[in-house]
């Protein structure tokens, strides 16, 4: 398993993320504050996605979902801003991101290196132009769909602290990371 990982790490690696570290999950703290953001609409996805709530279940449902492995693969890109109020700067930081966690699923995926894993992202699942929870029908790519570290209620930033990540990376950065528990 260990030089499956290597070799998974050094593909991600090789993708330009800013930092990658593996994380044990008894680290992960849970907190519903992260899950009340969510439900506080502060992204502007709830009650519009699958992968988001109320649609993916509680907290306590999605921490047990969680706690079921043992590991996680943790990365962080870092992009940067014209200023703090550059919302174009921070969609296309965070778009450039998923595709580069998509990468790493469909390799993943083709290669086999992992049995069971959860990938979790930054937002809502982005796989379809829109989600067709807006219109009343049932995901049309279940396989694919990719819930966040908020709606599971992940602290980010403790998470981080406790492999030596930075979580704050300088003025006018954002940020972005995902998590493949396996
Ligand atoms: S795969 Fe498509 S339909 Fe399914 S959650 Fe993602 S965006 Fe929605």
């Amino acid at each position: 398993m260990t030089s499956a990982i290597d070799s998974l790490m050094s593909f991600i690696k090789s993708l330009g993320v800013d930092q990658l570290a593996v994380i044990a999950v008894e680290d992960i703290q849970f907190n519903e504050d992260f899950r009340k953001q969510c439900e506080q609409n502060s992204c502007g996805s709830y009650n519009k996605n699958w992968m988001c709530p109320p649609a993916l279940g509680s907290i306590e449902e999605l921490k047990e979902q969680a706690l079921k492995f043992k590991q996680g693969l943790l990365f962080q890109t870092v992009y940067q801003l014209e200023d703090s109020f550059d919302y174009e700067g921070m969609q296309e930081g965070t778009e450039n991101h998923t595709k580069i966690l998509r990468k790493v699923l469909d390799n993943i995926k083709s290669t086999k290196i992992l049995k069971e894993f959860l990938p979790l992202n930054v937002g809502p699942c982005t796989f379809c132009g829109k989600c067709t929870f807006l219109d009343g029908k049932e995901c049309r790519f279940p396989d694919e769909a990719v819930s966040s570290v908020e709606a599971y209620g992940i602290d980010v930033m403790a998470l981080e602290k406790s492999c030596g990540m930075s979580y704050n990376n300088g003025k006018n950065t954002i940020s972005c990371i995902s998590l493949i528990l396996f």
